[in-house]
This record gives structure tokens, C-alpha cells and sequence, in this order.
């Protein structure tokens, strides 16, 4: 069963397109946080970032680049969020990779924080040894 934003790329159901390339398209989210938050995709459909193909995750810089940028100049946004939520125990909730793009503004009350507490002593340390083991 394609998804979601598979069924817009082949035109199944409609989509607002700002761009559309071989490897990647961006859409405005139909329910934005805010007005002109749009959602970078990769053409080629797997739920997670890491299973991309390498020339997918090579453009990635590029194309979210320009789209921070249009997505600031006609919103006025002073800033964004470029959020993606990689699982559904981080809030994916359409398992097509994906990317948010999301206008902030100053003051705007909205906020992407979570509880966050220091490491106990010495854990800094070797949380950062056994990331550097599974580095590939
Ligand atoms: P996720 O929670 O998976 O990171 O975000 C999925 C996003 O897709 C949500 O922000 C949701 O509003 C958006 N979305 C879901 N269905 C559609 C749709 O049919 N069209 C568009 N343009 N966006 C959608």
C-alpha cells in the first residue's frame, strides 16, 4: 500500500507542490503549525531516513537549503524549525521519510522542547564512546 505522500507524488490525491525533482518534492503540510510550514519528501518511499539510497541522502543538504530559504522569504519567518520524526515512537505518523519545514516567528509561544536532565557523572563519556563504536 503506498503512502500517503506517494499517492500525491502519482497524482492519486491532490498536493500543493512547491518543487518537484527526480530524487525529492515539497509540499505544503495541510495541517500546518504554521502557515507555510511544507514538508520535504524523497520520491523514493521507505519510512526511515537511514534506508534512503546514497544519491537521495547526498542531495538532502541542497534541497532543504533552498527550501529553508523560500520557506523564510515568503513567510516572513525570522527563523525555522527543520524537524523530522525518524519511527512512530517519534511521532511519525506517515511512514515515508519526510522532513518539516516549519516558520517560526519571535515570541511565537510555540515550542519543540522536551524535559531534559544532565548525564549522572561519568555517562557524558561513555554514552559519546559507545556512539563513536556504532559510528559507520
Ligand atoms: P509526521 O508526523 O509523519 O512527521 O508528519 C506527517 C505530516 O503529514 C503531518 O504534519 C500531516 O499534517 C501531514 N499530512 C498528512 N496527510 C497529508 C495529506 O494528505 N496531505 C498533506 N499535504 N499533508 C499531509
Amino acid at each position: 500500500m503506498p503512502s500517503i505522500f506517494t499517492r500525491i507524488l502519482i497524482g492519486e490525491i491532490p498536493g500543493q507542490f512547491v518543487f518537484r525533482d527526480e530524487l525529492w518534492c515539497a509540499i505544503l503540510d495541510i495541517r500546518p503549525v504554521a502557515a507555510g510550514h511544507a514538508l520535504l519528501i524523497p520520491i523514493h518511499e521507505t519510512q526511515y531516513v537511514a534506508d534512503l539510497p546514497a544519491p537521495v541522502l547526498a542531495s538532502l543538504g541542497d534541497r532543504i537549503a533552498r527550501l529553508t530559504v523560500a520557506v523564510k522569504s515568503v513567510s516572513g519567518a525570522s527563523a525555522v524549525n527543520v524537524v523530522i520524526n525518524d519511527g512512530s515512537d517519534a511521532g511519525q505518523e506517515v511512514p515515508h521519510a519526510h522532513l518539516h519545514v516549519i516558520p517560526r516567528f519571535p515570541a511565537d509561544g510555540r515550542k519543540l522542547a522536551w524535559p531534559a536532565a544532565p548525564y549522572a557523572e561519568g555517562e557524558l563519556a561513555a554514552w559519546a564512546a559507545r556512539l563513536r563504536s556504532a559510528w559507520r
